[in-house]
């Protein structure tokens, strides 16, 4: 895990991981055949020279705080963490502008939370599972239309709130899928006996059953994130920079 160090007075951090003492291999574009070059700098004495005497804290990382707005293979991506000094909460905004920079952190006051955008259902993926499984006869298309209609409806009424999340990878970390409550799986059991008669019905209970769980049947949900300032007071506390009590991390010689 990094160690975070935040300099107080100028509100600035760094993250310190366990490589940041190695060489950096720097791209340096158009010198072929070798493209990459060796630079030796030690960032965390380059940081501590730039904040020498001022007063410094660790911040603790919360556990399971990590949320990014692109897909995690993304590389450029933008990702929030948060972090505290035991009294007040931060938001921690990690990015890289471009592929051959290094992350830069970047320490904000407040905190974060996940705003609803949407809450749906996969109406394609369902149409072609049915098609795939309900296929001796086909089911007629009126037929696959009502019941999407008739989710759609179980989907009104249910609450996000009392709904169990799927553990499993989304490649999105803002997509996240319900699995529906039982309330609502009665419900749609009790409507589908309106558009499936006998043997029909028979079979798309069964394939409800099948795909509740984990199948075309979870609810997604998709999440934005909001972060909320708290008042800054940077600027004030900056004139009396020797009266605020910190930590003091010194250079190497
Ligand atoms: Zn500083």
């Amino acid at each position: 895990m990094n160690q975070l160090i935040r300099c107080i007075p100028c509100n600035e951090i760094f993250a310190r991981t366990p490589y940041d003492q190695w060489p950096e291999y720097e791209y340096v574009s158009g010198s072929a055949p070798e493209p990459y070059r060796t630079v030796k700098k030690d960032e965390f004495q380059v940081f501590l020279k730039h904040h020498r005497n001022h007063p410094m804290e660790d911040l603790e990382i919360l556990e399971d705080s990590f949320v990014s707005e692109k897909p995690y293979s993304e590389p450029t991506k933008v990702s929030y963490f948060k972090a505290t000094n035991g009294k007040e909460k931060f938001v921690i905004k990690r990015f890289r502008k471009r592929i051959d920079e290094p992350l830069s952190y970047q320490l904000i006051q407040g905190d974060y939370s996940l705003k609803l955008l949407r809450f749906e259902i996969q109406p394609e993926e369902i149409i072609k599972q049915l098609k795939r499984e309900l296929d001796n006869p086909p089911l007629p298309e009126h037929q696959l239309e009502a019941f999407l209609k008739l989710y759609q409806q179980v989907l009104k009424t249910i609450d996000i709130k009392n709904l169990e999340r799927i553990p499993e990878d989304s490649t999105h970390p803002l997509e996240i899928y319900y699995k529906m409550d039982e309330v609502s799986l009665a419900y749609l059991l009790r409507n589908c006996r309106v558009i499936f008669k006998g043997q029909e019905y028979n079979e798309i209970e069964a394939f409800i059953h099948r795909q509740r769980e984990d199948g075309v049947l979870l609810l997604k949900a998709i999440y934005q994130i909001q972060i909320v300032e708290a008042a800054q007071s940077k600027k004030e506390t900056l004139p009396i920079l020797h009266a605020i009590e910190g930590k003091k991390y010194v250079e190497k010689k």
